[in-house]
């Protein structure tokens, strides 16, 4: 039943004090909430219903607020903000959820310029465990990208992988044939879609090795900024390289597993599992070890 249920009015409010503001999105505004008896802090996702008046639109957007809610409250994982508390109330929608205190990704690789061998395979290594924790539950993210990758603490790069808005629970034998994502993270596949029939996870396998480009190098490795053809078409094609100096000093291993995951085929395409035995995601991090 994807009815928003009524709840009393100003429930969450009496339950949160709202704080300072941590993101944005295109329905969605996230500001921290403060829990009014423990004084834990939270991330609060707050979408108003009255922004959208389209009757039609915004029974999309409630739809996908449930969506994303069943979704999340299924999954339980170190790597994946997990929901506190769902609040549903005439004019809007809170998803309470685990705050990220660090902030994006995104900006963290901004500051950074790109990121060493050691920390990129530390980032990688948590979300690929988080991926294939979805796929065991059926869950396809397929809105993989920096900004929905957020950092509890940016030292370590312990992450946090955000934003189910887009994620579909896959059957065994079924697959997507929704078109949707973001351009430039997005699985050729996704885009041949209409033409081309179906697609599955691994979809969230060529997310990732975008994501693994930009860490290594601080570009991702398709773009309309650069060259022609269209960002499209370099996609299709599977169109990029490993320009000189960025990626002079990167490892022979990190690159082909770069390689493996941008791979256009999906069947070529390499998997979690395989991803997760490559010899770059098997040397070691600087002592750290990770049995997540
Ligand atoms: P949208 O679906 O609108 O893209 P997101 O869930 O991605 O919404 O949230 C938008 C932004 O808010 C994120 O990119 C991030 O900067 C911030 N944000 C979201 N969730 C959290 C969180 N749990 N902790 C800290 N910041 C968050
Ligand atoms: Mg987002």
């Amino acid at each position: 039943n994807l009815e928003i249920h009524r709840q009393e009015p100003c429930l969450f409010k009496q339950s949160y004090l709202l704080a300072d503001h941590l993101g944005k999105g295109a329905f969605a505004q996230v500001r921290v909430a403060i829990n009014r008896v423990t004084g834990e802090r939270f991330a609060a996702k707050i979408i108003d219903r009255n922004r959208i008046t389209q009757l039609e639109k915004r029974k999309k957007m409630d739809e996908n607020f449930q969506i994303e809610t069943s979704i999340l409250s299924r999954v339980r994982h170190p790597a994946i903000v997990q929901v506190h508390g769902v609040f549903r109330e005439h004019d809007y929608l809170y998803l309470v959820l685990d705050l990220a205190s660090d902030g994006e990704l995104f900006d963290e690789i901004v500051r950074r310029e790109f990121l060493s061998e050691d920390d990129a395979r530390r980032v990688l290594l948590q979300l690929l465990l988080a991926i294939r924790h979805l796929n065991r539950l059926g869950i396809v993210h397929r809105d993989i990208k920096l900004e929905n990758i957020l950092l509890e603490d940016k030292k370590s790069l312990r992450i946090k992988l955000a934003d189910f808005g887009l994620a579909k629970i896959v059957g065994e034998h079924m697959f997507m044939k929704t078109v949707c994502g973001t351009p430039m993270y997005v699985a050729p596949e996704v885009l041949t879609v209409r033409q081309q029939g179906m697609y599955d996870n691994l979809v969230d396998v060529w997310s990732l090795g975008v994501v693994l480009y930009i860490c290594l190098c601080g570009f991702p490795p398709f773009s309309d900024e650069l060259s022609p053809p269209p960002m499209r078409d370099q996609i299709i094609g599977g169109m990029y390289s490993f320009p000189s100096p960025y990626w002079d000093d990167i490892s022979p291993d990190a690159i082909d597993l770069v390689c493996r995951m941008l791979q256009v085929a999906p069947k070529d395409r390499i998997t979690v599992d395989d991803a997760l035995a490559h010899p770059w995601l098997k040397a070691r991090c600087n002592g750290h070890s990770w049995t997540i």
